[in-house]
């Protein structure tokens, strides 16, 4: 009797499942910092806890599992083409991501008949050139790599050793062998952190809630609406649609499958940070196997921003309404070009998009000093990009897998029981 009582409680929490209580987290630190206000800082610490143990993971997760996904692999050109599958995917989504950015903020005008004055003054940031990202993919020091966490040189450092691994042989079982045990710990460790998720995602909307008040959000409710109707449509509409005629999938069961990772993602403001989240989604919910999620979704989570792309067409439009400039086709245009790279050049933490504004608005005459109009709610929007920018990640890391074989449709379909 005794024991039978005493094991209630945790049946109860374990029976519900994951995604619904990270949901609960957000509802409740939503309405806690709304009745709170300031004083919800307070359960600030349970989120950067939170955030604390899910970036450990980052490394040491994207370092194991890219290894034994590789060497599980065995065809460097296989590895080849869905590098290139990758690239190319990421590039069209976040073409098409500014473009829906561009058209929500022309059509609802956000900007027109707004009178906000601006002071402060920005610097415009330079956009890296392709010679030097290239020449900085490889490191020079591997360690170096992993100890500052530079995902995109971690990637190909890994790339090579899993080659290697997979070229000599016998000789290299142990140490795949030793990989392997590794990233299944990882895969645990993951776990549980994820189980400490709803109380994470509690603190940091309770703090984010409660220290944001109407009267900062309301002036600009409209370009907030329109940002996240943008990014919506661009979810809802260019993923589901992409998954269902490329990859004969059903968008459901995606959408389904990555709830906590949007749910991490929009709480932290940081895809970089949502990583673990990201690949255990793409890896347990999804089916998609280790090589391509160790693969795909570092490289997503370091060059491919849709939301930020969303974000550059909605902002840039509403500060030449904001100022009264007239766009011409051409400047359109160059905010399309830039908008791309400048997402590229985004890293994935909290507020980097802001920085990365600078770059279009100097490209087509903007001032920069308007940046400061939306720098006070700029938090609310890059909530919303980072979880466009995670579910790009996934839905490129789906197709992928299921072009190359690489999807187990089982796990995929079994999503809705998760
Ligand atoms: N916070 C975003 C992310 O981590 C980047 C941005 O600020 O646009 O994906």
């Amino acid at each position: 009797m005794a024991t039978d009582a005493s094991s209630k409680p945790p049946n109860l929490w374990r029976r519900i499942p994951l995604w619904q209580k990270i949901l609960a987290g957000l509802l409740l630190g939503a309405l806690t910092g709304a009745l709170m206000g300031e004083k919800a800082a307070l359960f600030k610490p349970l989120g950067d806890i939170f955030i604390n143990a899910i970036r450990m993971l980052i490394v040491p997760l994207v370092f194991s599992t890219l290894v034994v996904g590789i060497t599980a692999m065995r065809d460097p050109q296989k590895m080849g083409r869905i590098g290139l599958r990758t690239v190319a995917l990421y590039l069209i989504t976040t073409a098409f991501a500014i473009g829906i950015g561009l058209l929500a903020s022309t059509l609802f005008q956000p900007g027109v008949g707004l009178d906000m004055s601006f002071e402060a003054s920005q610097e415009a940031k330079e956009a890296p050139s392709l010679v030097e990202i290239l020449v900085g993919l490889v490191p020079s020091n591997p360690i170096d790599a992993l100890a500052n966490g530079n995902i995109l040189q971690i990637i190909v450092f890994a790339i090579g050793l899993g080659i290697s691994l997979t070229l000599i042989g016998d000789k290299g079982e142990p140490v795949v062998r030793l990989f392997e045990s590794f990233a299944e710990a990882m895969y645990k460790l993951t776990n549980i952190v994820m189980a400490f998720a709803p109380f994470g995602v509690f603190g940091l909307i309770a703090y984010v809630s409660g220290s944001y008040g109407l009267e900062v959000l309301l002036p600009l409710a409209k370009v907030i609406g329109v940002a996240y109707l943008a990014s919506l449509v661009h979810v809802l509409v260019v993923y589901s649609g992409l998954l269902a005629f490329l990859g004969r999938l059903n968008p459901l069961r995606y959408l389904q499958g990555i709830i906590d990772a949007l749910v991490v993602a929009y709480s932290s403001a940081s895809s970089s940070g949502t990583l673990p989240v990201s690949i255990r989604c793409a890896q347990q919910n999804l089916g998609v196997s280790n090589g391509v999620a160790g693969f795909v979704l570092p490289v997503g989570a370091t060059i491919n921003m849709d939301g930020t792309a969303i974000y550059q067409g909605v902002v840039a439009v509403f500060i030449a309404q904001l100022v009264g400039v007239d766009l011409s086709l051409a400047d359109y245009g160059m905010i399309v070009l830039t908008g791309t790279l400048a997402s590229i050049g985004t890293a994935g933490v909290p507020g980097a998009g802001l920085i990365m504004l600078s770059i279009v608005m100097s490209q087509v005459g903007l001032p920069l000093e308007a940046i400061a109009v939306i720098a006070g709610i700029d938090r609310i929007l890059d909530m919303a990009r980072t979880c466009v920018n995670v579910a790009g990640d996934l839905m490129v890391t789906t197709l992928v897998g299921k072009s190359e074989g690489e999807l187990d449709e089982r796990v995929y379909n079994a999503t809705a029981k998760q």
